[in-house]
This record gives C-alpha cells, structure tokens and sequence, in this order.
C-alpha cells in the first residue's frame, strides 16, 4: 500500500530531524564555552597576610590544616604564621 511507505517516509524524516537536532545541540554545546571561565586565565589567589591578589604560580605556599595558603612573599607568609600563632595561643 502506498499509505504504508508514506507513513514509514514521515516516521524516518520524524527519526532524521529528531537525530539532527540533537546533533546540532551537541555541536552548540561543544563550542559554546561557559562565560567567565577562560582556560588561558590565571588563577588570581589572596595573599591572606596583605591581601594582594597574586599569580597562584608564583605565589609562596603554605600548607596549613588541609589547605594551601598563598602569599606574595616570605614576608607576608612569616607574617601569617606569626599571626596565626599568636591567635592560636591560648590552645
Ligand atoms: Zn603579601
């Protein structure tokens, strides 16, 4: 019956546009890049001490109770340690 392939044409256009769609909307997606995330961006950390924003790469590091702590100089990071002892004296 012609009625047959017509409505087996309408199911596999039906199948066709539903495949591009999502095709294109992976191809969007994959080029779309999230706003305000650039990967060339330098991840900027605070120096707790003087609170200078610095180059997490060039920073002076800390590792203190789990974490990393950034500072701009060894200045700034004996500053912190010596802050921090004298907050912590009464334990
Ligand atoms: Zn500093």
């Amino acid at each position: 019956m012609a009625l047959g392939w017509f409505i087996r044409f309408l199911v596999v256009l039906v199948l066709v546009r539903f495949v591009w769609k999502f095709l294109t909307g992976l191809a969007q997606g994959a080029t779309a890049r999230p706003r305000g995330a650039p990967e060339k961006a330098v991840s900027l950390v605070r120096d707790p001490a003087c609170g200078t924003y610095i180059d997490r790469k060039r920073a002076v590091t800390l590792g203190h109770g789990g974490e990393t702590h950034y500072f701009c100089s060894e200045d700034c990071r004996a500053d912190f340690k010596q802050g921090h002892r004298a907050a912590s004296k009464g334990v």
